[in-house]
C-alpha cells in the first residue's frame, strides 16, 4: 500500500473527521482512536464523529471523550466545512448508516483504511487490503514504514484493542507471527493486556450474562448438525435491558459445537433483524451473506434487512446455506 501518499495527505490538510462503522467494535474504535492521536501529534483539527454511540465496555478506548454521536442539525456545517474524512474498518458507505448521505454529497476528501473484502469503490484514496486483520494493524504498518509520529502507551493501546479483539484474542487463521512481532512492540510501548482483555471482556452487566445463558439454552441444530444457531428477540433484549452490542461474541457459543461448521446468530431490531454469520475450515461466509446484501469477512459476517420478519428469514437462510455445507 502506498503509506506514503496517506502520509503526504495528512501533512497536506489541515481539517479532518474522521468517523467509524455502525455498531462500532474496538478494531473500529482503536483504529479511531489511534488515528486521532497521530492527528493530533500533527496539530490537526479534528472531529470524531460517528452514527452509533461507543458501547459501554468500549468508552475506555475514548479517553479524550472526544467522540460525538451525529446529529445532522449539529454536525452538518462540520461536514461542509471540514476537508478531509477518514472512514475506518468499513469499505461501503453504508456502513456509516445516517451520515451516509450527507457524506457523499459533501466537499469532503474521502479516506478509507480497511481490511474487508471486496471494497466499493466509494472514497477517493482506498487503503484497503484484506490481508490484514485488522484495521489496527494498517495504521501500525503505516506509522512505522512512514515515521509520521512516535507511538506512545495510548497509540500503544488503541492499536492493541483493535488487534486483540479482531483476530479473536490471536487465534483467528490470519494471527501470524507478524502480528505477534506487532504486539510486542506495542506491549513495549506500555500496552497491558491484562488491563486491556478486562476492560473490554471483562466487565459484562450481570443481566448481560444472563441473557447469554438464555440464548445459549435455545442454540438450534440444522442441517444435520453442521449449522447452529440462537435467536434473540426483542422481547428478550428488554427483559434484560440490552442493546444490540451487548450480544455482541454470542454467537462464537454456536460455532463451539463438536461438527458445526456454520452458524448464525438471529436478532430483532427495532426496525427489521439483524444476522451475524460465522464459519469455520473452508466456507466463505461473507458470500453467503452477500446474497443478503450483507458481507463482511472470510469467517466472519453480517446481513441486516428490514423487509423480511425473523421466523419467515430462518428458513430463507438455511436453504441458501446447503450448498455451502454439503
Ligand atoms: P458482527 O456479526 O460481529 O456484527 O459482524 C461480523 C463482521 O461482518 C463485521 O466485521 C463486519 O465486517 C461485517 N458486517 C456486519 N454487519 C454487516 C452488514 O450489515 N453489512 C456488511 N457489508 N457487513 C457487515
Ligand atoms: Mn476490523
Amino acid at each position: 500500500m502506498n503509506f506514503y501518499l496517506l502520509k503526504e495527505l495528512l501533512i497536506k490538510f489541515k481539517r479532518f473527521i474522521i468517523t467509524t462503522h455502525i455498531n462500532p467494535d474496538a478494531d473500529a474504535l482503536g483504529s479511531q482512536i489511534a488515528f486521532y492521536l497521530i492527528l493530533k501529534k500533527l496539530n490537526k483539527e479534528i472531529l470524531l464523529l460517528n452514527h452509533s454511540d461507543t458501547p459501554e465496555n468500549l468508552k475506555f478506548l475514548d479517553f479524550d471523550n472526544k467522540i460525538e454521536k451525529y446529529v445532522k442539525e449539529k454536525h452538518i456545517d462540520a461536514i461542509r466545512n471540514y476537508e478531509v474524512i477518514v472512514l475506518l474498518d468499513l469499505n461501503q458507505a453504508n456502513r456509516i448508516a445516517a451520515m451516509e448521505k450527507d457524506v457523499l454529497q459533501s466537499n469532503l476528501i474521502k479516506i478509507c483504511l480497511d481490511h474487508h473484502q471486496n471494497p466499493s469503490e466509494f472514497a477517493d484514496y482506498m487503503f484497503c487490503e484484506e490481508d490484514y486483520c485488522a484495521t489496527g494493524e494498517i495504521i501500525y504498518d503505516f506509522i512505522k514504514e512512514t515515521n509520521i509520529i512516535e507511538i506512545d502507551k495510548q497509540i500503544a493501546i488503541a492499536l492493541y484493542a483493535a488487534i486483540m479483539t479482531d483476530t479473536g484474542s490471536f487465534r483467528f487463521p490470519r494471527t501470524s507471527p507478524k502480528i505477534h512481532r506487532i504486539v510486542a512492540d506495542l506491549l513495549e510501548k506500555g500496552a497491558d493486556p491484562t488491563e486491556i482483555y478486562e476492560e473490554i471482556y471483562g466487565k459484562f452487566d450481570y443481566e448481560k450474562i444472563l441473557l447469554q445463558g438464555e440464548a445459549i439454552a435455545n442454540i438450534k441444530l440444522a442441517l444435520n448438525g453442521k449449522v447452529s444457531y440462537m435467536i434473540i428477540t426483542k422481547k428478550q433484549l428488554e427483559k434484560y435491558n440490552a442493546s444490540e452490542a451487548d450480544v455482541d461474541g454470542f454467537v462464537n457459543y454456536c460455532l463451539n459445537i463438536k461438527g458445526v461448521v456454520v452458524s448464525f446468530l438471529f436478532m430483532e431490531l427495532q426496525n427489521g433483524i439483524k444476522v451475524s454469520l460465522r464459519s469455520k475450515g473452508n466456507i466463505p461466509i461473507n458470500k453467503l451473506a452477500a446474497e443478503f446484501g450483507g458481507g463482511g469477512h472470510f469467517y466472519a459476517a453480517g446481513i441486516r434487512i428490514k423487509d423480511y420478519k425473523l421466523d419467515d428469514f430462518i428458513p430463507v437462510l438455511l436453504k441458501a446455506t446447503q450448498k455451502y455445507v454439503l
